[in-house]
């Protein structure tokens, strides 16, 4: 017999009808947020399996990192633009936190990224983060910290604006800017802790790695990167 909890459900479903995020589909269950044939269509890298991945690459010559890593192939006009829209331009945080949880179980299960004791969403600037309303790096954190259990840092690491008189006179370099855009509040705390460091997406992995040089200053600090999703086959 279906418990109360499961016809209250139907019932609402007549009213307030329950789609896939992914393709709009009514053919999931109650609490899901993508149906078997969008869950199934995911589009996993499994860079966590392996060292030397893609992502890891990236950062060769530039960073020393322990691991990287993305969840998800993101290209346009596939379902992951669609989700990643909903989530980040939409506000659709539950897709967003969901997304983040299937990566993480997958990380979870390569016992490749053990021993991380904070996740730090990579800041963005204030203004940005009012606009939208939040932070998708914090949500992803967010989103693997319940699968990991390992605490996210959200406000040691900031970012700022540097204006015309704070930044340096060889303005050629755009580097300058984004490298000292970011600050570590208090350094201590990171002091021999393994960070993994978290955004979105990845591309050049500039930003990434402008942040990372922070944090991988301080003593003992060690770095790992994941991104939700990547471009990069
Ligand atoms: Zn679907």
């Amino acid at each position: 017999m279906p418990s109360f909890k499961t016809l209250f459900q139907s019932a609402a479903h007549l009213f307030y009808p329950h789609i896939c995020t992914g393709c709009g589909s009514d053919l999931l269950k109650p609490n899901d947020l993508l149906c078997l044939h969008c869950i199934h269509d995911l589009p996993y890298t499994e860079f966590e399996k392996y060292s030397d991945n893609p992502i890891e690459k990236i950062f060769y010559g530039r960073l020393q990192i322990e691991n990287a890593h993305a969840g998800f192939y993101f290209s346009k006009g596939q379902l992951m633009q669609t989700l990643v829209h909903d989530f980040k331009y939409k506000g659709n945080k539950e897709i967003g936190i969901y997304l983040s949880k299937m990566m993480a179980e997958k990380i979870v299960e390569s016992n490749r990224f053990k021993n991380i004791d904070y996740l730090i969403p990579l800041p963005l600037y204030a203004e940005k983060e009012f606009k939208r309303g939040f932070n998708q790096a914090k949500i992803i954190c967010d989103g693997m910290s319940e699968i990991m259990n390992v605490p996210v840092l959200t406000s040691n690491v900031t970012r700022i604006h540097f204006t015309e008189t704070q930044t340096k006179k060889h303005r050629t370099e755009r580097w300058d800017n984004v490298a000292e855009s970011f600050k570590v509040e208090m350094p201590e705390i990171l002091r021999n802790k393994h960070i993994a460091l978290v955004d979105d997406v990845i591309t050049t992995g500039a930003t990434l790695e402008a942040c990372a040089q922070k944090i991988a200053a301080i003593d003992g600090a060690k770095i790992s990167i994941v991104t939700l999703t990547t471009a990069t086959k």
